[in-house]
């Protein structure tokens, strides 16, 4: 049996691989995502047969309630909502690590007494360290994405010296309980302490940065999993969470690359400050002065009419309004007047990674018209017009020009390079950021203002018209 299970972990791992290597691209990720799946099932399937199950009673009763609970969320939560439900299980992956080493440490105590071989204790206490943190910063980061939490910078004096203290007082008990395994008061104290240094390590995050800060937590969630492979000395558990470790640890890379942060200051938590009004700020009225150009449906018609070529640059409106289609009606009716189209996707648009495109996908845009930000920015001061649904920081030139912005450095698309820009979205507030959009007001800036769907459905029917 022992052989068999070997065998199965091995397939289950193949499938995880190559299902991550097909997540990469949105043509392969559907079929990515199924295999990934039937890895998990015959990971699963397999361990249900292992010889050390008891039994099966509450492995039922945790798997009806499970289910039940995730099919719902997935059917109940909305795209919006993606970042938030990510984040939140992250956390429950963490907080199970957690009470597993808890669990498995009793086990070893009470059938061979307080000699535990120095290996295991030592992935027991990283998987009770990792896996507070990640459950406590995770409902933190839950918390702030949902609203329920402020979504500012909290900032406190002696915040990082307090983190380092409790970071250095949990290593020192974890070194104690490894040279002495009967401290049981030492492994809980270690438990609590991380579930406090959890929180005040994400406390501090303003909202803007939370998805890098969320994408770093399902890292961490990946390493407490492979070191409660460890404990219970289950291979496919190590593999499955050192995949899950190094996949999020690459994704922070990449989305501290599109937003200009640096990956130590996420892990340190609470740094200065890109979006230091946060989801708390956004829907505040923009603050800068001047006048904006607006434009009617018909006269934005006429403009698209007399382009050769379009970029459409999709934002967080577009999920909101769920006005996929629209754009993808939109992208038909210019293209069927020989107007060349093509989308700008910024990595961090919307509200998750890859958040455009899987919208886009949905409404069956072709992929190869969906260019990444490094493929187009080039592009933009030879193109006619350009196309902002709902996008706001993104395009938010104060990246590029405004030293004191808070967004300053974070790589953006360069919209005002073209020769028109119109800006579809409700009114002149802000984006997540919290921050005014000098864009508006350019002399090649066009508002034409209305909820996206709506907006951009009256647009499609003028262009018939034309
Ligand atoms: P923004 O949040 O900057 O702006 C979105 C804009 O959409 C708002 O200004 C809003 O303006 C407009 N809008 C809202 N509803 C509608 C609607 N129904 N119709 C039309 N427009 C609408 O979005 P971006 O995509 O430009 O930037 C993403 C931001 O989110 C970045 O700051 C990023 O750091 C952050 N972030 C990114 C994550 C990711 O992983 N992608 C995760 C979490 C945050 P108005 O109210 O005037 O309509």
């Amino acid at each position: 049996m022992q052989t068999i299970t070997y065998i199965v972990y091995l397939i289950a791992s193949i499938l995880f691989i190559f299902g991550i290597k097909r997540l990469s691209s949105p043509k392969t990720a559907r079929q990515g995502n199924m295999l990934s799946s039937l890895g998990m099932l015959l990971a699963v399937v397999v361990t249900l047969f292992d010889q050390r199950v008891l039994t099966f009673e509450y492995i039922i009763i945790g798997l009806i309630i499970g289910a039940a609970i995730g099919a719902l969320m997935a059917v109940k939560v909305p795209m919006t909502g993606m970042p938030q439900m990510v984040g939140l299980l992250n956390g429950f992956g963490g907080g199970a690590s957690m009470l597993v080493a808890f669990a498995e440490y009793y086990h070893i105590l009470n059938t061979t007494g307080p000699v535990i071989q120095a290996a295991t204790s030592v992935t027991i206490v990283l998987s009770v360290l990792i896996g507070a943190v990640t459950f406590t910063g995770s409902l933190i980061a839950f918390g702030k994405l949902q609203g329920l939490v402020t979504g500012k910078v909290v900032k406190y004096p002696g915040q990082h010296p307090l983190n380092a203290l409790l970071l250095v007082a949990v290593l020192v008990a974890g070194v104690m309980v490894i040279l002495d395994p009967s401290k049981t008061d030492m492994l809980i104290g270690i438990g609590i302490v991380s579930l406090i240094l959890g929180v005040l390590l994400v406390l501090p995050i303003g909202g803007a940065d939370m998805p890098v800060a969320i994408s770093l937590l399902n890292s961490y969630s990946g390493l407490a999993a492979s070191m409660t492979g460890f404990v219970l000395q289950n291979n496919m558990l190590i593999i499955a969470g050192a995949l899950v470790g190094a996949s999020g640890i690459i994704l922070t890379i990449i989305m501290c690359k599109g937003m200009n942060r640096s990956l130590m200051n996420v892990v340190l938590g609470g740094w200065e400050t890109a979006g230091a009004g946060g989801a708390a700020a956004a829907g505040g009225a923009d603050a800068h002065k001047g006048d904006v150009k607006s434009v009617d449906a018909e006269e934005a018609a006429m403009i698209f009419d007399a382009a050769q070529s379009v970029i459409i640059v999709p934002g967080y409106g577009m999920a909101v309004a769920q006005a996929q289609h629209a754009v993808r009606d939109l992208m038909n009716v210019l293209e069927s007047k020989g107007i060349n189209v093509r989308f700008a996707i910024h990595p961090v648009a919307g509200r998750m990674p890859g958040h455009m495109n899987v919208l886009l996908a949905e409404a069956q845009v072709p992929y190869d018209k969906l260019y990444a930000m490094e493929d187009i920015n080039d592009d933009f001061p030879n193109t006619d017009v350009v196309f902002v649904v709902g996008a706001n920081d993104v395009v938010n030139p104060a990246a590029r020009n405004d030293p004191s912005s808070p967004i300053y450095g974070m790589p953006i698309l360069n919209v005002d390079y073209a020769k028109t820009v119109i800006v579809n979205k409700r009114s002149l507030n802000v984006g997540y950021a919290g921050i005014s959009n000098e864009l508006f007001y350019y002399p090649n800036t066009l508002m034409y203002f209305g909820d996206a769907k709506e907006a951009i459905n009256k647009l499609v029917n003028e262009l018939k018209e034309l």
